[in-house]
């Protein structure tokens, strides 16, 4: 809309000047200076038009004022005062211009800068009577004065009154235009439509005005960390939508990943979807609104990708698990007591052969929506439990080994059976493997899903709730969750060792959870002191980069002191510090 509006009266003011150098009064080279400005406004217009859609807001500043600065030097070059009066009413596309584009004091200060300008050079030009020259400055602030109080209007029609962002009837506007951009320039346009989780629960439990708190707080991290251009929308209620031209599916992907994880106490579901050639505004969001009921449906708290734009990486990755190139690597697990390695977790790790390593969040999302997760799942979990089974700590355990499961994969019927069967074909024993499950899945009301978990702790397998904290009703049910182990999520852990208030908190977690009878496994631990700190609070156990990266089997048994066969003691401490 601003690119249009600047074009548009950069060719008006460019048919004035044309028009103008026809007037016999003209010295020759002053009409050619004339033409020449006139054809330097009609290049602004096509630059405008060529790059303006991709120009950041700040940037509309430099065509406003350089348009300000060909009026003012056409009106001093005028040969006679009428033609300088002409010139100088073109000062009142500036002021039009700055009050439609800008905020208030920057549109003052363009106004001043043009009034300033254009008296002044009426003045110069030296045959414009000092009064005339005057009138038409009440004529131009008059329209830039209206100008605004119209655009206030209007934009009040397309605007949530409580963020500030735009409407559904912003949105649509905004994206009728963007698919017009995007088929003009054929670049890639992707499409977000973003719920938050249980904001109904935030509503009851603490009242409406903590819910605006809580839409407004999504508001301010979005908008500020959007790249210029995007459009972000209050939809209604909980709802936000979001436009993103420029970026491709994986890339919007990657992006709201990214700024999801910026307010980790805000969990929220995204669907994410690029733009197909020939397909309607409705067709593109009815794509989105697809994958964020298959984020909901996968346990919330995540960002999915649309099916349809995932098939080309599924195709690689099912070709990848059936030639075994997911690759296993594990991370290590410490007691906190003595920091001697007692567990491992497998995680899935994928390098593709053209984009290189993918992250497993987004493998895992695809293995999702395309129906491989199982076969992933049980890849996993079949090469970790072979090269595990047998394995022993510096004590002489047998290892524990976490295994992450996919909500979708708990809720398939079979699942605890066919798990079962992998225990008694690799000869990993039940009750050392850990089922890893986000408590969003357990939140998912899905009966399913918890009466696997039930039936699986039966034959002896432990079940943790893996990213703890992340979701909203856990600890309201910490006494009824189908759990042994909590991980603790290592937003939690960040803070440990600078907040007093955080320290108070985990402590306080750990000593509930102790008197359940859970354990308490801090995730994400980076330092020393973090380390020191959960220890002293009470945490059992603890995983992350200070004990240990995630690594390839063949690098495992020397790094941390585990081995095959018989006890082995062995300076520990150093050997974990080394991985
Ligand atoms: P998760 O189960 O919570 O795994 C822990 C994640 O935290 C891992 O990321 C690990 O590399 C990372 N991490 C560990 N220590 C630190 C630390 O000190 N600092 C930081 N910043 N990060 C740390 P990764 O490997 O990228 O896996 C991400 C998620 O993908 C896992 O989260 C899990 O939910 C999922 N995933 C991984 N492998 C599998 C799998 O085989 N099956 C399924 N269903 N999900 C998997
Ligand atoms: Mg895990
Ligand atoms: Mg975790």
């Amino acid at each position: 809309m601003m690119t249009r509006i600047l074009a548009t009266f950069y060719v008006f003011a460019a048919t004035a000047g044309l028009l103008a150098a026809l007037n016999p009064g003209f010295a020759g080279r002053v009409r050619w200076a004339m033409v020449a400005l006139s054809l330097g406004a009609l290049a602004c217009a096509g630059v405008a038009v060529r790059w303006g859609p991709r120009w950041s807001r700040h940037a509309f500043h430099v065509p406003v004022a350089s348009a300000a600065g060909l009026i003012v030097t056409a009106v001093l070059v005028s040969p006679d005062p009428a033609t300088a009066v002409v010139a100088a009413t073109l000062m009142s596309f500036i002021a039009v211009d700055a009050c439609f584009f800008f905020s208030l004091p920057l549109a003052a200060l363009h106004l001043v800068l043009a009034v300033g300008g254009m008296t002044g050079a009426l003045l110069l030009q030296g045959d414009v009577p000092a009064f005339v020259a005057l009138a038409l400055v009440p004529i131009v602030i008059a329209l830039g004065t209206v100008t605004r109080g119209l655009v206030i209007r209007a934009s009040g029609a397309s605007r949530d009154p409580l963020t500030g962002l735009a409407n559904r009837r912003g949105f649509d506007d905004a994206l009728q235009e963007l698919l017009t951009a995007a088929a003009r320039s054929g670049e890639p346009l992707s499409a977000v439509l973003l719920d938050l989780d249980h904001f109904k629960r935030v509503n009851d439990a603490s009242g409406h005005e903590a819910g605006d708190l809580v839409l407004c707080r999504v508001a301010d991290v979005w908008q500020s960390e959007l790249p210029a251009g995007a459009v972000f929308a209050r939809q209604g209620g909980d709802e936000f939508a979001l436009l993103l031209p420029g970026l491709s599916g994986t890339d919007g992907l990657t992006l709201v990943r990214r700024i999801a994880a910026l307010h980790p106490e805000v969990s929220l579901s995204c669907g994410v979807t690029e733009h197909q050639r020939g397909e309607t505004a409705a067709q593109l969001m009815r794509r989105a609104d697809r994958a964020l009921y298959n984020a909901k449906a996968a346990g919330r708290g995540r960002c999915e990708l649309d099916g349809d734009m995932g098939s080309q990486l599924a195709r690689d990755l099912a070709d990848a698990l059936s030639a075994g190139d997911v690759q296993v690597h594990f991370q290590p697990l410490v007691d906190l007591a003595d920091g001697v390695v007692v567990g491992v977790e497998a995680l899935a790790r994928w390098n593709h052969p053209e984009l290189g390593p993918v992250p497993p969040p987004e493998f895992v999302a695809v293995a999702e929506q395309n129906g491989l997760i199982a076969a992933l799942d049980e890849h996993v979990v079949r090469v970790a439990c072979t090269q595990l089974a047998g394995a022993r700590t510096a004590r002489g355990d047998q290892v524990t080994l976490g295994v992450n499961v996919s909500g979708r994969e708990l809720c398939e019927p079979g699942y605890p059976r066919r798990l079962q069967a992998l225990l008694a074909e690799t000869g990993f024993p039940a009750e050392h493997l850990v089922l890893e499950v986000t408590e969003t899945v357990i939140e998912a009301d899905s009966s399913t899903a918890v009466a696997a978990l039930h039936a699986l702790r039966t034959v002896g397998l432990k079940v943790a709730i893996d990213d703890f904290g992340t979701g909203y009703s856990s600890l309201s049910r910490l006494d009824t969750l189908p759990a042994d182990i909590i991980k603790l999520d290592r937003s939690f852990v960040a803070t440990v060792d600078s907040s007093p208030r955080r320290q108070q908190m985990v402590a306080s977690l750990a000593s509930m959870c102790s008197a359940l009878g859970l354990d308490v496994i801090a995730e994400g631990v980076e330092t020393q002191e973090q380390s020191e700190v959960l220890r002293t609070i009470g945490c059992t156990h603890a995983q992350g980069w200070f004990h240990g990266r995630p690594m390839p089997f063949g690098q495992l048994l020397d790094a941390v002191g585990l081995h095959h066969g018989e006890f082995r003691p062995g300076d520990l401490t150093s050997a974990v510090r080394s991985a």
